[in-house]
C-alpha cells in the first residue's frame, strides 16, 4: 500500500513552499497547520506510513506514559469529540490508530511521500531555496525546511561485542516487526531497563520459557494503574474542554497540574508520607515527580522520594538480593526519565525470570548461541534489545544539513547543540526544528510542546509574509544568549548530576549537554511569544521589503529569580514605599514568615549590645555558630531593608547560609532605624557595635583577632562606612569587608537606577522613600551616608563586592569598588549575571543564587586567612 502511496506523491524535481521531515505527530499537524496557510507543503518519510514513534515502536506493552486525557491533539475541538480513548494509557496500536484517524480526517497522506528518507538538505543562499536530496532519489526544492524528525526516533545501536555472531532471532523494541513475535516455549534476553525494557519484560516473561534481564541502571517506574480513564480524572476536561487545554498550555509540563509550595526538607515525615502516598496512588509520572517544591533541586528532598520508591520495590520483589539491584541508587529520582509499568517488579518474583546485573556481571561477549559473561554461558533463542535512542539531535543530524557558507549543523553542534527557542539556528536560514533541543521536548506532554512549536512556527511564517520578506534566521548574540538561559535552567536542577540520555551520556562520543529546556512548558511559551510580540526579537530577517534585524536577548534574568518575580507580580502586593514605616515593617515581617528557614547551623544566640546612643537602649543582636569545632573567625554583619525595614532576624536564612558556608561566627546586628533614628545613627551604631563585638571575642566563643564586617544593601553602607569610621578613628582592626549589593551613593541618576527603576523588588521610588525616610538632602553627600565621597579610600580593608545586574544600586556598586582599587586597596568585585537587589538573599528560593553565595562565603574565609598569613 505504502509503495503505490510514495509513487503517486512521488515529487522529483518538485518545488514546494515547505518541505517537512517526517510524518509523526508533529509532521501531521505541520502539514495540516501549514496548508491553512494556503502553503505548498510536502512531508518525507522514511516508515511506510504515518505515526513516527507510534508506527516503530510495536513491541508488547508499548502504551504512553502521559494519560491519554492530555496526549492528544487540541487544535481542533471536533477532532476532539470525533475520537474516544479507551484507557488510561492507551496501547501503541491505539495511538497509531489515532494517528492514521488524524491523517485521513484531514486527508494528509496525498501530501506525504512514505518510505522516503531525506538524506540532505543544503541551503542554496542565491535562489533562497533548500535543496533536498532523499533515498529515492528524489530532489525537491523549498523555501524552509521543517525537521519534525523526532526526538526519539534513532534508535541507538548496541555497543556489546559480539553483536552480530548471534544466531537466534535478534529485535529491537524500537524497530518491531510488524506482524508481532510469539515467544512461547523460548529462552529470551532482554538487554535494557529504560522504558521500553520496563514496559514489554512482564508480557515477554508470560510468554517465554525462560526471560534473563540484563540490567546496567536501575529505574524508577511506578505502577500505572491502567484501565479506564477515572472519572475524578475525565470531569475537568468534560466540564470545561477549552479551559483544560488551556490550563495544560499554561503549565510546567504540558498536563493541567496545581505545583505544590511543600518543600521536602523543611517538611515532617507524617507530611512526606501522605504526599508521597497520593501521589503514588495516581500513577502518573507528574505528580510523583512533583511531591516536593524541591525534589528536584535538593538531594536531601530528592531522597525522601526516591527512598520511598525503593521501600515500594523491595515490599513487592521477594528475593532481597534482586530487589537490591532493582533498586535505583545511582541518580537522583527525575533526573532520568522514570518508568510507569504494569506488573514489572512482580515479574522478578516468576520462577521463569532471572536478573543479570550487568554493573557487577559486564557482558564478556555475545556469542552464535547466546550471551558470555566472565563466569557463565548463557543459551538463548532470541535477544531484545530494548537499548533506546540517540535522543534529541540522532534524527537531526542523521541529515546532511548545509547552511550559509557552507557550514553543516553536525560540525555547528559538534561539542552539542546550539539554537535559539530549540526552533532554529544560526547560519541556517528558513529552517525550523519541532521540539528540538532547548525546548521542552522530551520533558514535557510532548502533544502540548508539538503544538506550541506548530503553531509558532506557522505564525512566524505568517508576520515574514505579512512583511514581505522571505528569510529568517536567529542572530548569533540571541542564540547564544538562549543557551546560557537554558543551561542557567538546567544548572540549578538535579538534572546535569545524571548519566541520562537528556544529557547524551548513553551513547559514547556525544557531547555531554543537558538537551532539552528545564525551565518549564510554561515559561517557555512566555518567551516565545515574548519573541514574537518585541518584533521578532533576536531575528534577523529579509527579502524583498528589505533587512530586519532586531537584535536583543529575550531572557536574561536567572530562570528562579524570573519566576519569583512572576510570582509577585501575580499576587500583586501593595509597595513598601505605598505605606508608612510600621505598616511597611509588619509587612516585610508577614514576607519573612512565609519563607524557608534555611540551613541549620551549630547555634544561634539572641543577645543585646550597646550601640552608639546609650540613650536609646541597647541593640539586639543574634550570633550564628557553626556546627564545626570552634573558636571561629568572626563576622558582624547588617542587615538590609534601607535603613528603615529589617532587623537581626529579618536576614537570618542569609546568616544561615553565610555562616555554614564560610565557617564563620556571625553576629548580626539590628542597629537603629529612620525614621525614628535618623542619619547618622545607623552609621555610628555599626562603629560601636563593631567596638563591642572586638572587645567581647572571647564571651562570644570567637577566635581572637581582627573581626570581619559583612552587609547587604543598607547594611552594606553601613559596613562600608564603619570600615571608614574606624580606620579614621583609631578603631579596632578589620579583617575585610564584604558588601552584597551596597548603597555607596546618594546619586540616583546612574543608568542602572534608569534601567532598573521598577520590576525588580527594590524600584527607584522605594530607594528615594528609603532615603527620604534617613537623611536630609544636605546630609547625603556625607560620606557617613555616601561613603563613595569620602576624602580618601586608601588603607581600608580588603573588599568583597558584590553587585548584580538588575539591580538600581549595581553602578554605584560597581563604582565603589573600582574607587576601593584605585586607592590602592585589595578587592575583588562578583558581578552577579541576572540577578536582582533581593535576590541572592534568597536562601533555598532562589538556587541560581548559590554559587555566588558561595564565593562570598569564600571572601570572607580568604580575609580571615590573609590575616593568619600576615600575623
Ligand atoms: C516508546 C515511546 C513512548 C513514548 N511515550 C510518550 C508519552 O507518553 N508522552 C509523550 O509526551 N511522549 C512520548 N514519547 C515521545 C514521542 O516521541 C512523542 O510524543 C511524539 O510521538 C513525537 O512525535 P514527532 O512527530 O515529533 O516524532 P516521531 O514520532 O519520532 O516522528 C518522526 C518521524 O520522522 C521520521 N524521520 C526521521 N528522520 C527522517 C529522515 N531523515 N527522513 C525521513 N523521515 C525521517 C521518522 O521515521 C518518524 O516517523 C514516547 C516515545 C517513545 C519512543
Amino acid at each position: 500500500m505504502a509503495d503505490s502511496r510514495a509513487a503517486e506523491g512521488g515529487a522529483q524535481g518538485a518545488e514546494v513552499d515547505v518541505v517537512v521531515v517526517g510524518a509523526g505527530f508533529s509532521g501531521l499537524y505541520l502539514l495540516h497547520k501549514l496548508r491553512g496557510l494556503g502553503l505548498r507543503v510536502r512531508v518525507l518519510e522514511a516508515a511506510d506510513d504515518v505515526g513516527g514513534t507510534w508506527y516503530w515502536n510495536r513491541y508488547p506493552g508499548a502504551r504512553c506514559d502521559i494519560p491519554t486525557t492530555d496526549y492528544t491533539f487540541s487544535f481542533d475541538p471536533d477532532l476532539e469529540t470525533a475520537w474516544t480513548w479507551s484507557e488510561k494509557y492507551a496501547t501503541q496500536p491505539e495511538i497509531l490508530r489515532y494517528a492514521q484517524f488524524v491523517a485521513e480526517r484531514y486527508d494528509l497522506r496525498r501530501d506525504i511521500d512514505f518510505n522516503t528518507r531525506v538524506e540532505a538538505a543544503h541551503w542554496d543562499a542565491a535562489a533562497n531555496q533548500w535543496r533536498i536530496r532523499t533515498s529515492t532519489d528524489a530532489s525537491l526544492s523549498a523555501r524552509f525546511c521543517i525537521m519534525a524528525s523526532g526526538c526519539l526516533s534513532v534508535p541507538k545501536a548496541p555497543e556489546i561485542t559480539g553483536a552480530s555472531r548471534f544466531q537466534g532471532d535478534v529485535y529491537f523494541t524500537s524497530r518491531w516487526p510488524h506482524q508481532g513475535v510469539d515467544f512461547t516455549g523460548q529462552r529470551v534476553a532482554v538487554i535494557g531497563t529504560g522504558s521500553s525494557g520496563i514496559q514489554s519484560i512482564p508480557l515477554i516473561a508470560e510468554q517465554a520459557a525462560q526471560l534473563t534481564v540484563f540490567q546496567r541502571t536501575p529505574n524508577y517506574s511506578i505502577p500505572a494503574g491502567n484501565g479506564p480513564v477515572a472519572p475524578a480524572r475525565r470531569a475537568p476536561l468534560e466540564a470545561d474542554r477549552a479551559g483544560y487545554r488551556q490550563a495544560a498550555k499554561l503549565s510546567r509540563a504540558g498536563v493541567p497540574n496545581e505545583p505544590t509550595q511543600i518543600y521536602g526538607r523543611y517538611s515532617q515525615p507524617a507530611l512526606q508520607a501522605e504526599r508521597f502516598e497520593a501521589a503514588w496512588q495516581t500513577g502518573e509520572l507528574i505528580p510523583i515527580l512533583g511531591v516536593f517544591a524541591d525534589q528536584i533541586l535538593f538531594p536531601d528532598s530528592n531522597a525522601i522520594v526516591a527512598g520511598k520508591v525503593r521501600e515500594k520495590i523491595r515490599a513487592v520483589v521477594q528475593d532481597p538480593e534482586t530487589a537490591e539491584l532493582l533498586c535505583p541508587k545511582d541518580h537522583h529520582i527525575g533526573t532520568k526519565r522514570p518508568c510507569l509499568d504494569t506488573g514489572y517488579y512482580q515479574t522478578f518474583n516468576r520462577p521463569n525470570v532471572r536478573l543479570v546485573d550487568l554493573r557487577t556481571r559486564p557482558i564478556a561477549s555475545i556469542t552464535e548461541t547466546g550471551i558470555d559473561l566472565a563466569d557463565e554461558t548463557m543459551a538463548f533463542d532470541a535477544i531484545v534489545y530494548a537499548t533506546g535512542f540517540d535522543a534529541m539531535t540522532g534524527a537531526i543530524v542523521a541529515v546532511d544539513i548545509t547552511g550559509r557558507d557552507g557550514i553543516t549543523l553536525k560540525q555547528k553542534w559538534a561539542a552539542g547543540p546550539i539554537t535559539y527557542l530549540g526552533l532554529m539556528s544560526a547560519g541556517f536560514p528558513n529552517f525550523f526544528t519541532i521540539t528540538g533541543p532547548g525546548s521542552p521536548s522530551v520533558l514535557s506532554n510532548m502533544m502540548v510542546s508539538i503544538e506550541q512549536h506548530v503553531d509558532w512556527v506557522s505564525d512566524c511564517l505568517v508576520r515574514l509574509r505579512a512583511d514581505g520578506l522571505t528569510t529568517i534566521e536567529p542572530t548569533p548574540a540571541a542564540e547564544a544568549a538562549w543557551m546560557v538561559h537554558s543551561n542557567d535552567c538546567a544548572a540549578i536542577t538535579l538534572f546535569p548530576s545524571a548519566d541520562s540520555w537528556y544529557m547524551g551520556a548513553n551513547v559514547p562520543g556525544k557531547p555531554r549537554v543537558f538537551l532539552p529546556y528545564v525551565g518549564g512548558v510554561d515559561a517557555y511559551r512566555r518567551a516565545c511569544d515574548d519573541v514574537a510580540v518585541r518584533g521578532d526579537l533576536g531575528l534577523h530577517r529579509s527579502g524583498p521589503a528589505g533587512e530586519r534585524c532586531n537584535d536583543g536577548v529575550v531572557r536574561q534574568l536567572q530562570p528562579d529569580v524570573g519566576m519569583v518575580l512572576d510570582m509577585l507580580a501575580a499576587m500583586n502586593l501593595p509597595t513598601f514605599n505605598s505605606m508608612s514605616a510600621e505598616a511597611a515593617r509588619a509587612f516585610m515581617d508577614q514576607l519573612s514568615a512565609a519563607r524557608p528557614p534555611g540551613p541549620a547551623v551549630g547555634e544561634t544566640l539572641d543577645g543585646t549590645l550597646p550601640g552608639a546612643s546609650p540613650g536609646s537602649g541597647p541593640l539586639n543582636y543574634r550570633l550564628y555558630r557553626p556546627a564545626t569545632p570552634g573558636p571561629h573567625p568572626v563576622v558582624v554583619y547588617f542587615h538590609g531593608g534601607g535603613w528603615v525595614l529589617g532587623s537581626h532576624d529579618s536576614d537570618d536564612p542569609l546568616c544561615r547560609d553565610l555562616c555554614r558556608r564560610s565557617g564563620c561566627l556571625i553576629v548580626s546586628v539590628d542597629y537603629r532605624h529612620a525614621p525614628e533614628a535618623r542619619f547618622p545613627a545607623a552609621a555610628d551604631d555599626g562603629s560601636a557595635a563593631v567596638r563591642w563585638v572586638s572587645a567581647h571575642l572571647a564571651d562570644l566563643g570567637g577566635a581572637p583577632g581582627p573581626v570581619a564586617v559583612a552587609g547587604w544593601s543598607a547594611g552594606a553602607n553601613v559596613a562600608a562606612v564603619t570600615c571608614q569610621q574606624l580606620r579614621d578613628n583609631g578603631g579596632p582592626a578589620i579583617a575585610g569587608q564584604l558588601l552584597l549589593t551596597p548603597v555607596t551613593d546618594c546619586d540616583m541618576a546612574t543608568p542602572s537606577y534608569q534601567d532598573n527603576a521598577e520590576g525588580y523588588v527594590l524600584t527607584a521610588p522605594l530607594m528615594q522613600w528609603f532615603w527620604d525616610h534617613y537623611a536630609d538632602p544636605a546630609d547625603r553627600a556625607h560620606p557617613k551616608a555616601s561613603p563613595l565621597r569620602a576624602a580618601s579610600l586608601a588603607n581600608l580593608p580588603p573588599a568583597c563586592i558584590v553587585t548584580c545586574q538588575f539591580d538600581p544600586l549595581r553602578d554605584e556598586g560597581v563604582a565603589y569598588a573600582k574607587a576601593l582599587a584605585a586607592a590602592g586597596n585589595r578587592v575583588q568585585h562578583i558581578p552577579a549575571r541576572g540577578h536582582t537587589h533581593t535576590s541572592l538573599t534568597m536562601v533555598d528560593v532562589v538556587v541560581s543564587g548559590e554559587p555566588v553565595r558561595a564565593e562570598m562565603a569564600a571572601a570572607l574565609h580568604g580575609f580571615f586567612q590573609r590575616v593568619a598569613v600576615a600575623a
